[in-house]
């Protein structure tokens, strides 16, 4: 038996866990047993000492505990096995895992999958996991042998791509490797038909925006004839779904040199040619200036301007001039993707910031499409804040 410490928490702070959100904050704890470590796995129990679950304690940080279990099992390596085979059951039923030309998914989406701290992608036979706090990253070896047990042969290798999440937490001896076979480093794998080459190890997040699949298949569906501007582009995931979609011309614009020669490299390899598409290398903000009435459909996607609640209102100002940027001269007609991956900011408030633009840009703008982060990145009943993705498309006259 192993020996577990106990965290007891404070009158009344318990009603959250009891509803099963999993985050304890550090000003609910009342009492730490002697020795408690960062990333240790602690006991959770109510001011009145009864159990509540289990967690992994993280020093110094606002989210004191991540719940694993709410009951009395100890989370351990079968433990592990069933949530993750849980999870993946719920892919392949999405048909997300193995199907003819779709093969990129997100396996394990965090609290979404009762496992907070937790990511892990999958890019045709391999998984890049990426573990957020200490406690979960302890957890690396059942993680990797559950993925492997359940996929089986759907499985050949796992890199674990957690150095820079965690030195962002202030764990700074970690290096990412892989865990399980290996892979090239540019791989390739498929979303709804089309190819993508994930950089596995240099690449933003594990490699690729997952989350805006079903987002890029809706662009592909209105694209036919028109030309397009994917701003914030990356590895031109929407650039190449337009051109899948049959439109007359793509530019696609990011800061990033190497993301541009990526996105480059995967609208070729679905076999498209300079005649349709353009990089450019330009601060998205600046280009837009430009004006962009030379445009029928207009994508922005930028990084989450909000990375905590006490940066929620400089980030709704920083949309709102992004959003506002863009409405002042799109031409008659067209057509506004506009997106937000800020968690501190809610659907509400990301669609009224836009609505304000429009009005602003004096524009009228109909909302026909409300968009959201797929299925394989679930949102927990017990914890609303999972829903982290939202975006409009926006007709402007
Ligand atoms: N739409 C992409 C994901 C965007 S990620 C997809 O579907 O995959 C955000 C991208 O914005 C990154 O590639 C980053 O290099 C780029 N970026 C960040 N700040 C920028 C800026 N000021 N101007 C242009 N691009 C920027």
């Amino acid at each position: 038996m192993v020996d577990i410490k106990r965290i007891q928490l404070k009158a009344k702070k318990d009603e959250g866990i009891r509803r099963r959100h999993p985050w304890v904050f550090s000003g609910a704890i009342k009492n730490l047993d002697e020795g408690i470590l960062d990333g240790d796995l602690v006991q959770v129990c109510s001011n009145k000492g009864g159990h509540l679950g289990y967690g992994h304690y993280s020093k110094g940080t606002s989210i004191a505990i991540r719940m694993i279990s709410f009951d009395e099992t100890i989370p351990d390596a079968p433990f592990f096995l069933e949530k993750i085979s849980q999870a993946i059951a719920v892919r392949r039923d999405l048909n997300l895992i193995e199907a003819e030309g779709q093969n990129i998914c997100r396996l394990i989406h965090a609290e979404g999958d009762g496992l907070p701290g937790l990511i892990v992608d999958y890019y045709d036979r391999v998984a890049v996991i990426q573990t957020h706090s200490l406690g979960m990253h302890k957890s690396l070896e059942w993680i990797v042998a559950g993925l492997k047990e359940t996929l089986k042969d759907a499985l050949e290798g796992a890199y674990n791509k957690s150095a820079k999440v965690l030195r962002k937490n202030g764990h700074i001896n970690n290096t990412d490797d892989w865990v399980l076979g290996n892979a090239p480093e540019n791989w390739d794998a498929q979303e709804h038909g089309n190819s993508f080459a994930i950089d596995l190890v240099e690449g933003q997040k594990t490699g690729f925006f997952v989350d805006q699949r079903e987002n890029r298949f809706l662009l592909s569906q209105l694209s036919q004839g028109k030309k397009v501007l994917n701003t914030f582009s990356y590895t031109g995931g929407f650039s190449v779904s337009a051109l899948k979609g049959g439109a007359s011309e793509v530019h696609s614009l990011d800061s990033s040199a190497r993301a541009l020669e990526i996105g480059d490299a995967n609208v070729l390899a679905n076999g498209y040619s300079g005649d349709v598409h353009q990089s450019i290398q330009a601060d998205a903000m600046e280009y837009l200036k430009e004006g962009v009435a030379d445009f029928d459909i207009v994508i922005l996607d930028p990084p989450a301007f909000a990375k905590s609640a006490s940066a929620r209102h400089a980030a709704i100002q920083g949309y709102k001039r992004i959003n506002l940027r863009a409405l002042e001269t799109m031409k008659p007609g067209s057509l506004l993707f506009t997106f937000s991956c800020s968690q501190a900011v809610d659907d509400r408030m990301f669609t009224n910031t836009v609505i304000a633009a429009a009005i602003q840009a004096g524009r009228t703008a109909r909302i026909l499409y409300r968009l959201h982060q797929p299925a394989d990145h679930p949102v927990s009943a017990f914890h609303p804040e999972g829903a982290y993705l939202k975006g409009l498309v926006v007709r402007v006259e």
